[in-house]
């Protein structure tokens, strides 16, 4: 057994590196961030994902000071940063409109904020060199930004938030821009660049995927406030509200009070049965039961449409009052359903979630 003691010292070897405690950030007549507490820990990364308005930016601007909490206090390596002017917070931020200096070439976009730090020219050239290698740019270092592509511009602008060493990294929809290949090569690079790095990391985004891929943990925030905070799997699988089950992917909603679910754990009040739509067998209604039915539920459904995506085939099926969305990945030999087929779908017991309505 741990003694106190003992998990004291733990929690101090990886201290909260930041703090909010009850935040409030208001504008005019919108709250927009209500009473948030939350801390990240020293080399974390942390991403705040929620809808367009839900006070994810004004979070990052608190934090960089760029704005001032109405309420509140936030704490930096255990210290308030109220009097701290954001110039003085060390801190690298990577906005989704890069925001490199346009009228300077890439090569003194980097230098820059070594400069800003008095590091002597040597000095500078050889990190900056080191940098642009580091992030496959050696030979663009001459370039002004408008001769650069999305994504070389935003391996600029990431560069130039790291260059400086700062303790912690501040990314507001940094792939934004970027389209769908392009975003993917980019989480392996911040990926990559956070593991060799070891910043303290918050990154906001409203790309569920991007959240999933990338945290350590995730908040979840919805009008100003806090929904739920988890890890990417704890998120997905054992989402707490129908909001979170939603916005983290695609949920099936049992809302029809006549239709008696069967699940291994109780059902909470005030809490609706959710199940995912891979989780979700789809079969024709006249094949064998699976070796396992014992543990399964099973309906009859009746295809509504089948969408083809590549890797997966996406039924929309209904029963009795539920419309329901089934994903399957595509195999040879399948069987393929169309508008108007009867189906049966079943699920394990043990893979239905309750979450608040
Ligand atoms: P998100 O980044 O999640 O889209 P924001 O933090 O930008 O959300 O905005 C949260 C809410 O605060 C929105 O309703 C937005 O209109 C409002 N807001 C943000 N910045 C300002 C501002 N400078 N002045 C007035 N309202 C603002
Ligand atoms: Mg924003």
């Amino acid at each position: 057994m741990p003694s106190a003691k003992d998990e004291a010292k733990e929690e101090s070897l990886v201290p909260a590196q930041i703090e909010f405690r009850g935040v409030t950030k208001i504008y005019g007549q919108v709250a927009a961030v209500r009473d948030l507490s939350l801390t990240v820990r020293r080399g974390e990364f942390m991403t705040i994902l929620g809808p367009s308005g839900s006070g994810k930016t004004t979070v990052l601007m608190l934090l960089a000071g760029f704005v001032a909490p109405s309420n509140g206090d936030i704490l930096i390596s255990g210290k308030s940063v109220a009097a701290v002017p954001s110039y003085r917070r060390d801190q690298g931020v990577v906005f989704q409109s890069y925001a490199l200096f346009p009228h300077m070439t890439v090569r003194r976009n980097l230098e820059f904020p070594l400069e800003m730090r008095g590091m002597k020219a040597v000095e500078r050239a050889e990190r900056v060199d080191r940098f642009l290698d580091r992030v496959h740019l050696a030979d663009l270092g001459g370039r002004m930004p408008s001769q650069l592509s999305g994504g070389q511009q935003q391996r600029v602008a990431l560069s130039r938030a790291l260059i400086a060493d700062p303790p912690v990294l501040l990314l507001d929809e940094p792939l934004g821009a970027l389209d769908r290949n392009l975003r993917e090569q980019m989480q392996d690079e911040i990926r990559s660049l956070h593991k060799e790095f070891g910043k303290t990391t918050i990154c906001v985004t409203h790309d569920q995927e991007e959240a999933l891929t990338l945290s350590d943990r995730v908040i979840v925030m919805r009008a100003g406030r806090i929904e739920q905070t988890g890890t990417p799997e704890g998120l997905y699988d054992r989402p707490a509200t129908c909001f979170v089950a939603n916005f983290l992917g695609e949920a099936n909603i049992f809302e029809d009070p006549a239709f008696k679910i069967e699940a291994d754990e109780a059902q909470p009040s005030g809490t609706l049965a959710m199940i995912r739509p891979e989780r979700i067998c789809l079969a024709a209604a006249t094949a064998p039961e699976r070796p396992d039915a014992a543990h399964r539920q099973s309906v009859t459904a009746t295809v509504n449409k089948m969408i083809y995506a590549g890797p997966l085939r996406k039924y929309h099926v209904s029963f009795g009052k539920s419309a329901f969305i089934v994903r399957q990945h595509v195999g040879s030999g399948q069987e393929i359903f169309e508008h108007g087929d009867k189906v049966r779908l079943d699920w394990l017991r043990s893979d239905v979630r309750f979450v608040m309505a």
